[in-house]
């Protein structure tokens, strides 16, 4: 071996030793993320495989090889498996066994019957389509984090392209029969792909952490967490500065007299109500309607390219299924009421914040009219 290329592969198990333990620490700090679990084993797996591969280059013995080869598809399946649980947030346990046993059953018999040349390109050849397999599967997420996983998907790409020239070599050499590791210039320039591959992964896997963290970050603050529904920040954000046209309607909810739920029931009960009060606006108002809890007992819903009778037929809806709702609380049932203020945009209602305390004005109309009605402002 020349000392070139045992630096490189003591390289390559250093750096896929610490990618994988960087990869194991950013699966501590964020346990729901399983895919980097999957993704650590998977370069953990590639550290003995590439051990036990330097010894064989030294003393080709069959069983060693045999173990490095495995150790490479029991690596490969996990990289495609995190790959995989990334896009679903499925195991796709069924995929990575495949992937072991197809990969062992189509290289492992050419190596023990003496067809070492012929395994050696079955094994790179393997682990391109592996390779290629995994990249597809970040790119199909590259809407999540476009930059990361752009990234991830070129060094991929680019290890199954130095896998694959090994291959190549191979065959046109004819070397079927080789008795020792292969030692060309493909060799290499795989041996520093895999480094440049890791390496680049390994920064490129950070970032993308990072992405996912501040993504959650921004929903949760964003998001009610009572609810689940947009909160008011996440509503003016939406549409603080925009102008609005007679087409684009906001209905206010109020819940009547909620300060006697708690008051009565518990503010465990009020909060359960709230629930039921929030599936009742998911279900009745469609994915086009924008729904969020201002605050309290306050929600508000607004709706674009609407008219005034289908808004209408709306908030009546709501209103008449939420007061239809029979909510259990501590062993019993109980009924609650919503109002509804409804105001359009318009040359007299030119702003958000203008459609907005118009809607509110509706509302406080369906207060004195005795709540469990809906007003709208013409
Ligand atoms: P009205 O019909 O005039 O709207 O009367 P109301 O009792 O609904 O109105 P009021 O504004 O007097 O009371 C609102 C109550 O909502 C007071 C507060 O304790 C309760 N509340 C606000 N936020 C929450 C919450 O997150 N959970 C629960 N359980 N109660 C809340
Ligand atoms: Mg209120
Ligand atoms: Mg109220």
């Amino acid at each position: 071996m020349t000392p070139d290329y045992h630096t490189l592969l003591l390289a390559i198990g250093l750096s896929g030793f610490c990618l994988s333990v960087t990869l194991f620490a950013s699966w501590m700090s964020a346990r729901v993320e399983r895919f980097l679990l999957s993704w650590s084993i998977g370069i953990g797996c590639i550290v003995p495989a590439v051990a036990a591969y330097s010894v064989y280059f030294e003393n080709p013995d069959l069983l060693l090889g045999c173990f490095a080869f495995l150790m490479h598809f029991v690596g490969f399946a996990f990289i495609y498996g995190a790959a995989y649980r990334f896009r679903t947030g499925r195991s796709g346990r069924r995929r990575m066994v495949f992937i072991f046993a197809a990969s062992s059953v189509i290289v492992l018999p050419w190596l023990v019957a003496g067809y070492d040349g012929i395994g050696f390109i079955a094994l790179n050849l393997v682990v391109a389509v592996c390779l290629v397999e995994t990249a597809r599967e970040y790119w199909r997420s590259r809407d999540e984090a476009l930059i990361p996983l752009t990234g991830i998907v070129v060094f991929y790409l680019l290890t199954a392209v130095s896998f694959t020239l090994c291959a190549a070599v191979l065959i046109q050499d004819g070397q079927w029969v080789m008795g020792r590791a292969p030692d060309n210039w493909a060799e290499n320039l795989n041996l520093v792909m895999a480094i440049i591959g890791i390496t680049g992964i390994g920064a490129m896997s950070l970032a993308l952490n990072q992405w996912r963290v501040a993504g959650s970050h921004q929903r949760a603050a964003l998001t009610d967490a009572l609810t689940g529904l947009l909160n008011r920040r996440a509503l003016f954000e939406r549409y603080g500065g925009e102008p609005v046209n007679e087409h684009r309607a906001a209905v206010a909810f109020d819940l009547d007299n909620f300060k006697s739920v708690n008051d009565l029931y518990g503010h465990a009960a009020g909060d359960a109500v709230l629930k039921v009060f929030a599936d009742v606006l998911r279900d009745t108002c469609g994915t086009g309607a924008c729904i969020a809890r201002l605050g309290g007992e306050e929600f508000v819903v607004v709706l674009d390219r609407t008219l005034p009778d289908r808004a209408h037929r709306t908030a009546e809806h709501v209103r008449a299924s939420f007061a239809a709702k029979l909510i259990p609380v501590g062993g019993r049932s109980i009924t609650c009421t919503v109002s509804a203020g409804i105001a359009f945009g318009g040359s007299h209602c030119p702003s958000f914040d203008a459609l907005f305390s118009s809607a509110d004005k509706a509302l406080y109309e369906s207060k004195r009219n005795g709540r469990n009605c809906v007003s709208l402002v013409a």
